[in-house]
């Protein structure tokens, strides 16, 4: 391949390259970026020399997708009581929020992560953090914003400020969300962990009501999100025809796990994506993991096999059938830090059975189709957009290395681990 360097193309040199299709790893591979868009990816040994000259040589290290975190909460403080995080939340001003969500756009930069989906605003700080990033004001990664979750009244993460009791509350709730300018809704199906008062096992909404929500949002040319941590919600969500289903944990009132059938006899028919999320509680049941006895006691009370094989054994059948699952890591909750979101890719290795690869796109093309946005990022293909995690060293066969760079609308944001300042402003 002939081009000439002088036209604004940089080349980057891959000794393995993850486009995010899943697929078996490339080895020796070129990227070339044009201004914020990739434009070619093709083997090295194709370059002509002038475009070999210029290249950055990224030949010891692996490059991917930079990273989609589809469900974190940027304005969460990663404590490892749940108590506490809610506690900083409710107490804190605006200002101290959006504060504490710049320094976690930050870490998920440093992090690899190129695009974030927040599902856990209060009044709106997380769209200014969004609209500031996008602006170039503030480092981070492409935000999109749920604003405040929609929650009944004392139901999961009610202390966010958004809840509604009725069909008619509930149409009244998103239509504000919406024209406030919200890029997806985020609906509680059911109650949740960080929230006492809440009743994790059993919905909160009936179908009625999610389906109110689920019309109005699309109307508003919005997806919907569910948080679905059992059965009965998750049954409802799909009905509703919620467009990803948060969590998705298929267990029953009691919190007993439940065999797949089921569950993919409900969203074979349909589009509905899964997000897995996987955070701290999963991270320190990693094989090589050191955890506080602290996290340990937290992860194996949440548990309800002990093991993160048996826990989610129910997502292989979902991965095997086609099923879009997309790998989040609900970043801000308990010991969840937004700078490891590798940990979180290879929980979905251990947990799953998948190669690299296929975690790695779970974590980009999968979740830039939940998301919508696959027609701009997660995958490296010509005319996205250069956003690119690169990694320490090329031997995928096992795991990912630690983040070395990151670029983000072909622009080289992280380097050495460290944030590249003087692009950001
Ligand atoms: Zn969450």
């Amino acid at each position: 391949m002939t081009m000439t360097t002088t036209d604004g193309l940089r080349w980057l040199r891959g000794g393995t390259v993850l486009t995010g299709d899943g697929g078996d790893p490339l080895t020796d591979t070129a990227i070339g970026l044009r201004g914020n868009l990739i434009e070619f990816i093709t083997p090295w040994a194709e370059l002509d020399e002038e475009s070999r000259a210029s290249a950055s040589d990224l030949s010891a290290h692996t490059i991917a997708p930079g990273f989609i975190d589809a469900h974190v909460h940027l304005l969460f403080t990663c404590e490892v009581d749940h108590e506490v995080t809610r506690t900083a939340f409710e107490t804190s001003s605006a200002a101290e929020l959006a504060l504490t969500g710049a320094r976690n756009a930050v870490e998920s930069l440093l992090g690899g992560v190129t695009t974030v989906r927040d599902l856990g605003d209060t009044r709106f700080v997380v769209l200014a953090l969004r609209d500031a990033i996008a602006a170039g004001t503030l480092p981070g990664p492409r935000v999109l914003s749920a604003g405040a979750p929609l929650t009944t009244t004392g139901g999961h993460l009610h202390w966010c400020g958004n809840t509604a009791d009725s069909v008619d509350e509930v149409r009244k709730a998103v239509r504000v969300l919406c024209s406030s300018g919200v890029d997806v809704l985020k609906v509680m199906a059911c109650g949740g962990n960080m929230t006492r008062e809440s009743n994790v096992h059993v919905p909160q909404f009936t179908v009625e009501e999610l389906t109110v929500a689920v019309t109005e949002a699309h109307r508003f040319g919005r997806r919907t999100a569910a948080h679905a941590s059992n059965a009965e919600s998750i049954r409802r969500s799909i009905a509703a025809g919620i467009d990803t289903l948060e969590h998705c944990l298929w267990r029953d009132e009691n919190g007993a796990p439940l065999p797949a059938d089921e569950l993919l006899e409900l969203l074979l028919p349909t589009v509905t994506s899964v997000t897995v999320t996987l955070a701290g509680i999963q991270r320190v049941m990693l094989s090589d993991a050191d955890p506080e006895p602290v996290e340990l006691a937290a992860a194996q009370a949440t548990s309800p096999t002990g093991g993160l094989a048996s826990d989610y054994e129910w997502v292989k059948p979902l991965i095997d059938a086609g099923v879009n699952v997309a790998l989040a890591s609900d970043a801000g909750v308990r010991f969840t830090p937004f700078r490891g979101f590798h940990e979180t890719v290879r929980c979905g290795i251990e947990g799953f059975g998948v190669t690299p690869s296929q975690a790695v796109g779970m974590a980009t093309h999968n979740a830039a189709k939940s998301l919508g946005i696959a027609d701009q990022v997660g995958l490296i293909a010509p005319g996205l957009r250069g956003d690119l995690a690169v990694m320490e060293g090329t031997d995928v066969s096992r795991n990912l290395g630690a983040i070395h760079q990151v670029y983000r609308n072909g622009r080289l944001v992280v380097d050495r681990s460290q944030l590249v300042i003087g692009d950001l402003f």
